[in-house]
């Protein structure tokens, strides 16, 4: 069996706003519910696989655990070639590399501060461009970005809705530039009934122990060019083309056998996760429905999706802003995250390198100040989701009386001098 937890009855519901843990109430979950709390699965085939790992010494250096993992990630993305790596910003800065990008790369802001720090680590320019309605780069505003240094274009699947492939590779055919793609949130979706892997000239997964399929640390470049997967490989290994012989400049970005034995074992629950949350979704769903000014990221059922990612939008006319609910659930043991504020426009050294970016980046800006990601994963069970939402109704339904006493609260601290 697996480590989903036991729903828990009773969960006290909070019915006035001296219950809430911002007015000194008790908080709702005092364990506390994490965003991508890691999903262990299977202890005892962990155990075993590592013991037979240790009794082998094969430890690293492309053993037969990690050939075993590249051969599983590339059959379920149905592309021909993986390459695993120590994790998805060495993969990322492989793939850069194995494609000689240079010069300017289009990618979003609306992103982990990964995708662009893979390029600004190698003197390249991360462009920023803005989002469209799908949170993913809108190829309506690439174009106005290429200049004559734009080398490549990197999309993000964010959340695992994935971009706008069809669109960015003709623009990409059409400037002679590179595509790929920060897959990270993206193994096991699909776009149009086909497996994320195989778009633009490579795609880089993550297996972060916070991703759905985890090796505590890791990630892969998949692509269907064998001459591109020659490349990173010779670059995850020092370069090195034969026993003595190095073709060109290479860094450690090698996978280990632990880590690709936990990564099987995930691989072997793969199922078991994906239908956890997205029965988790469907409650959330279940649960969020009609709550003024609050609205769930929608997965569309006609593509398969790994549901890693429950994610709200506070709109504008909400009676409560994104940024105070993210405090109060704070308060009440529920860890939920910003994802991705304040955006890399915001970040250094971005911000400080590229200033006024923020001009150009209306629809990220509004996702950085509105966009909310909550508990989810083998580690949260219904009848928690049911109070989560159930506050949620509770403290948005109440926003305006919440905003305006905690600022008089504030105001009373401030004024007894203890601020
Ligand atoms: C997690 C993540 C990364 C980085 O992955 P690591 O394996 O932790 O290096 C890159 N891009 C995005 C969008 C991510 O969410």
């Amino acid at each position: 069996m697996y480590c989903q937890i036991e729903d828990t009855d009773n969960l006290p519901v909070k019915s006035s706003l001296d219950d809430l843990g911002i007015f000194g109430g008790v908080p709702l979950f005092p364990e506390r519910l994490h965003v991508g709390r890691p999903n262990v699965c299977n202890q005892s085939e962990l155990l075993a696989g590592i013991r037979d790992v240790l009794e082998s010494r094969w430890l690293t250096n492309n053993g037969p655990q990690v050939q075993e993992f590249e051969r599983r990630i590339a059959g379920i993305s149905g592309v021909r070639h993986c390459v695993a790596m120590c994790n998805a910003t060495t993969a990322l800065q492989i793939a850069i590399r194995a494609a000689n990008l240079t010069g300017e790369v289009i990618v979003p802001s609306f992103t982990f501060v990964a995708s662009a720090h893979a390029l600004q680590w190698q003197g390249i320019r991360p462009v920023f461009c803005d989002i469209d309605n799908n949170f993913c780069l809108d190829p309506e505003r690439v174009e106005e970005l290429i200049t004559p240094r734009t080398t490549g274009i990197i999309g993000v699947h964010l959340w695992g809705q994935t971009c706008n492939v069809e669109a960015l590779t003709a623009i990409c055919r059409r400037h002679h530039l590179t595509l790929l793609f920060d897959a990270a949130h993206a193994f096991g979706c699909s776009r149009d009934g086909v497996m994320v892997g195989g778009f633009g000239r490579a795609e880089v997964f993550s297996f972060h122990a916070t991703k759905f399929v985890s090796t505590f640390e890791g990630g892969a470049v998949v692509t269907d060019d064998g001459e591109f997967a020659d490349s990173c490989r010779a670059i995850r290994n020092f370069g090195f083309s034969g026993e003595d012989e190095v073709s060109g400049l290479g860094i450690n970005g090698k996978m280990n056998e632990i880590e690709a034995v936990m990564g099987l074992v995930s691989l072997d629950h793969m199922d078991e996760i994906i239908t956890t949350n997205r029965n988790n979704y469907l409650e959330y769903r279940k649960g969020l429905d009609g709550i003024p000014g609050v609205t769930l990221i929608k997965y569309e059922e006609n593509n398969r999706n790994n549901y890693q990612y429950i994610v709200i939008e506070i709109e504008e006319d909400a009676r409560i802003g994104r940024d105070m609910l993210h405090t109060l659930l704070q308060t009440e043991g529920i860890l939920a995250r910003r994802y991705f504020y304040p955006g890399c426009h915001r970040m250094e050294p971005y911000r400080s390198l590229y200033p006024g970016a923020e001009q150009h980046l209306p629809r990220t800006e509004r996702a950085c100040a509105q966009m909310l990601c909550l508990p989810t994963g083998m580690a949260i069970g219904r009848e928690q989701i049911r109070a989560i939402c159930a506050l949620l109704r509770f403290v948005v339904e109440n926003g305006t009386e919440i905003q305006a006493r905690s600022k008089r609260s504030l105001s009373t601290v401030a004024a007894s001098g203890s601020l």
